[in-house]
């Protein structure tokens, strides 16, 4: 760490923290983020409506801390695969009552490997089933250590629903932030995230910006890999107008020439001509990139047409999809766009026989219609998580099913009364389990299977019935290319097709 001397003699200044949260779905971080919100913004005006804008900033005790505020964990990731470094301090988030979930060591494991300072906040602390001493044994048995257990990560118990706890989660935020010395340099060109960005049909091209260096300032070139542009209307969280953004701002800029992708690094640029050179060269080699992504003839192919409200799901949803494992499927988008579902989306999904998929987008009763008419499947959804696990079913709908052996019982053969060709007829009692007529028959000798028969016949006391349970004998008459004899032992099972899944 350097020393704040140092940095004040490079005329470095102070910015606030960037805040984000993660944990497990449902575990509170959405209503985390909700009521920090409401109770530490003021009213930028009575009744003025703030629109969401995937982050927001507040002022506690004096300092600012801005909180990333996306479509959960899954955006987060979007952003961090395309190596952007967006957060100063992460916050996870574990229920009390549920401890640790596969999403929460995810989030460990995230969280080490970038080496974030973490606050643990266990939440839903006000539920009677709470249990934050079991959680932080959870915890510590996945490598993460809290303060009372004799480790170093500060852990404060919260309720999103009551608020208490919650002051103590930022007083602790500050805490780390003054510590960490987080600082920027206010003469150098702006840079920074693309933490969410679609198309505003009034506006064009909208962006929200998450500024990591120096300060954006109002008609600065700015360019990403994929888009660049003059900002022309800069807003802070609060749709406030505002002509310049320090480290630390996230603000919505507009005058992109098209839609940049969430994730995506910003840069200032001299000139509209160096942007565009950029997103020139960047663009050829993602073309070059996706040549060489051929699909193996021996997979199925699952085609999906993806329509999202934000670009924010849609890469959120696009690496979480790609993310499933499996040997034997892959996911091919055909579409991936912000808006409706169209009648063009339809006539694709027809042509190449894709599902539609939609996140948080309405769907127009005639085009519901007209796809179910069309027998075209068009999916839903409003969580993440959900549309995640619906994928993996339809992944798995394209399998051939495995065929399963369940064993009906055992048969021990006693006697062997008559053969004809194949057919014989042999008495025995059932060691284990039942017989059952239309079962299949596996013969064994010596604990060897030595053949296969068919049941034709099964009879108890000379009579034909259609079952015999344990402990009781029987006649049988059988269908087989293997000679059964005295001391074999027949195994009867059914066979099941059982759907596999992903
Ligand atoms: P996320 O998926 O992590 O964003 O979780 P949400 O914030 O959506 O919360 C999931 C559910 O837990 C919602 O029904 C919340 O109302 C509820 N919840 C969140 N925090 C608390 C809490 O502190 N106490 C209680 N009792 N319920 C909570």
């Amino acid at each position: 760490m350097v020393s704040i001397s140092s940095k004040k003699q490079d005329g470095l200044k102070s910015r606030p923290p960037v805040v984000v949260i993660l944990g497990h779905v449902d575990h509170g971080k959405t209503t985390i983020l909700d009521f920090v919100r409401k109770t530490h913004i003021a009213e930028r005006e009575a009744g003025g409506i703030t629109q969401h804008i995937g982050a927001y900033q507040i002022t506690y005790q004096n300092k600012v801390i801005t909180f990333i505020d996306t479509p959960g964990h899954e955006a987060f990731s979007a952003m961090r695969s395309r190596g952007a470094k967006v957060a100063d301090i992460a916050i996870l988030v574990v229920a009390a009552e549920e401890g640790v979930k596969p999403q929460t060591k995810e989030a460990i494991s995230h969280i080490k490997k970038t080496g974030l300072p973490v606050i643990v906040a266990i939440n839903k602390i006000d539920k009677p089933e709470a249990q934050p001493e079991k959680v932080k044994q959870q915890l510590a048995e996945n490598g993460l250590l809290v303060e009372s257990l004799g480790g170093e990560v500060p852990c404060v118990n919260v309720s999103a629903k009551t608020g208490q706890g919650i002051d103590d989660l930022l007083e602790l935020i500050n805490l780390i932030a003054e510590m960490e010395e987080l600082k920027y340099n206010p003469s150098a060109p702006a840079q920074g995230v693309v933490i969410e960005s679609y198309l505003d049909n009034r506006r064009g091209p909208t962006a929200t910006l998450l500024v990591r260096d120096g300060v954006l300032r109002i008609n600065e070139i700015i360019g990403t890999a994929s888009a660049f542009g003059r900002v022309r209307t800069m807003e802070d969280f609060q749709s406030k107008p505002i002509q310049e953004a320090p480290a630390g701002t996230p603000v919505v800029v507009i005058g992109f020439n098209q839609v940049p992708q969430v994730g995506e690094k910003f840069s200032v640029f001299a000139s509209l001509e160096e942007a565009m050179a950029k997103v020139e060269r960047k663009s050829r080699k993602r073309k070059e990139e996706k040549e060489v992504l051929m699909i193996d003839e021996d997979k199925k192919v699952l085609n999906l047409i993806l329509k999202a409200d934000v670009l924010g799901s849609i890469e959120a949803i696009r690496e979480a999809l790609q993310s499933i494992p499996s040997e034997e499927v892959v996911l091919r988008f055909l579409k991936t766009e912000v808006g409706e579902i169209n009648e063009s989306d339809l006539k694709l999904a027809e042509s190449a026989q894709a599902k539609i998929i939609g996140f948080r987008v309405r769907l127009n009763p005639a085009l519901k219609e007209l796809a179910q008419r069309k027998k075209i499947k068009i999916l839903t959804f409003e969580v993440i998580y959900e549309l995640i696990q619906k994928v993996r079913e339809l992944m798995a709908d394209l399998l051939e099913p495995e065929i399963v052996k369940v064993v009906l019982g055992q048969v021990k053969i006693l006697a062997t009364f008559y053969r004809q060709k194949q057919r014989q007829i042999v008495g025995g009692r059932v060691l284990k389990g039942r017989v059952q007529k239309h079962s299949l028959i596996d013969i064994y000798r010596e604990e060897e299977k030595i053949g296969q028969a068919r049941l034709i016949q099964l009879q108890r006391n000379k009579k034909d019935v259609e079952e015999v349970g344990q402990g009781q004998e029987c006649g049988l008459m059988v269908e087989s290319e293997t000679i059964i004899e005295k001391g074999d032992i027949l195994e009867f099972y059914r066979e099941e097709r059982k759907k596999k899944t992903i």
